[in-house]
């Protein structure tokens, strides 16, 4: 059924709220680091460490690009150990960061489950600003590092504390669902957060026959098709998936009739309304390696299908190519200085901490 309603900031003249506001970079620490500055020249010792890594990605990194990431690669796993560090990489990581240095990759769920395993005393986030501060949520006595705390989500950023306790006060009751990309301070404030994985799961948890779903239009248009429950929206959107149009994919189906469209579901309706499969980042995944098409539309961020075909070579990625500009602040340079000076750390109030604390960890221990 159709959303129920849609709200924005100007529906309640929040004067807290600015939209899209650039989170300010913090001043970074220019001391000396506490260990000796690597070496980045490509030798024949950092080709024969790296070697086993180039296998990985040599189906989307060209072979002249390598001897100017190998040197990174190498410096930034050797840090790791000394910092005993683990590194965390959300699936529009660019291939050298996702398959060369990440400990750990996935889509927002499978972040914020692993972060709770995690038994290193430093999480470095390669994603946005939103993920890491998920992470800290999740293991407050951790440090937990971003490489560039300016890399913010055009959904975290459309919705402040502020809108959610004003949005409970016109629908008093009504439970409120929370996307992760949301700041740690939205995340304090509702009942429940949840991912494209498993949002519908999510919004039929908690038993009533209206929710509020936010920040995201479009994945709460598209979690109303699914479910009998009344959703109220909020009218925020992902700068990069709320780009792609149906005329678009049309166009791609009318030149290759064989193409498959798979679609994320931040699309808007006639996006998702083209495509053969819509599903949560780690859902495309797993339907393309079950199905292993010869030639796929991939509509989410540009570097997950660089990701996948690093791994399905045999798989022909068309691209209509959108990349996150948040999400590519974070380099193999950054990341290099990030384990060198221990920066930027992530550090959220306490008491905030732990009210976000309850509806991460909602979702998290939700039974399948
Ligand atoms: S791709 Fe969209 S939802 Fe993801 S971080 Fe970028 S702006 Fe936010």
């Amino acid at each position: 059924m159709p959303i129920t309603g849609l709200f924005g900031p100007e529906d309640f003249g929040n004067p807290a709220h600015s939209p899209n506001a650039p989170a300010p970079r913090r001043a970074l620490n220019h001391k000396a680091p506490s260990v000796p500055m690597p070496s980045l020249e490509w030798t024949p010792d950092v080709e024969r460490a790296t070697a086993h890594l180039y296998e990985k990605v040599k189906a989307v990194i060209p072979p002249v690009e390598w001897p100017f990431m190998a040197p990174y690669i190498k410096a930034i796993n050797e840090l790791k150990r000394e910092r005993n560090a683990v590194i965390l990489a959300h699936n529009y990581q660019t291939p050298e960061i996702f398959h060369c240095v990440g400990d750990v990759g996935g889509d927002s769920l499978k972040l914020a489950i692993e972060a709770t395993k995690v038994k290193a005393d430093v999480i470095v986030q390669c994603g946005v600003h939103f993920m890491a501060e998920t992470s800290k949520i999740l293991n407050p006595s951790k440090t937990v590092l971003i490489p560039d705390s300016r890399a913010g989500c055009s959904l975290a950023s459309s919705i402040t504390g502020e809108d959610v306790r004003l949005l409970r006060e016109r629908f008093p009751g009504v439970p409120v669902v929370a996307y992760v990309n949301t700041s740690a301070d939205v995340k304090a404030e509702v009942d429940i957060c949840c991912t494209s994985s498993n949002a519908v799961q999510v919004v039929e948890s908690l038993g009533s026959d209206t929710v509020i779903m936010l920040p995201d239009q479009y994945l709460a248009k598209y979690v109303a098709t699914k479910t009998k429950v009344k959703i109220i929206a909020w009218k925020g959107a992902c700068e990069v998936h709320e780009r792609f149009t149906g005329d678009e994919l049309r166009a791609y189906r009318e030149a290759d009739p064989s193409v498959q469209i798979i679609a994320h579901p931040e699309c808007p309706p006639d996006v998702v309304k083209e495509a053969d499969f819509t599903g949560s980042t780690a859902h495309m995944i797993d339907w393309v390696r079950k199905n292993q098409s010869k030639r796929i539309v991939m509509v989410t961020e540009c570097s997950m299908a660089d990701n996948v075909q690093a791994e399905l070579p045999n798989v022909e990625f068309v691209k209509p190519c959108n990349l996150c500009p948040h999400m590519k602040r974070i380099t193999l340079p950054k990341i290099l200085d990030s384990l060198l000076y221990m920066q930027e750390e992530v550090t959220i109030d306490p008491m905030i901490a732990d009210k976000a604390r309850r509806s991460v960890e909602r979702m998290v221990n939700l039974k399948n």
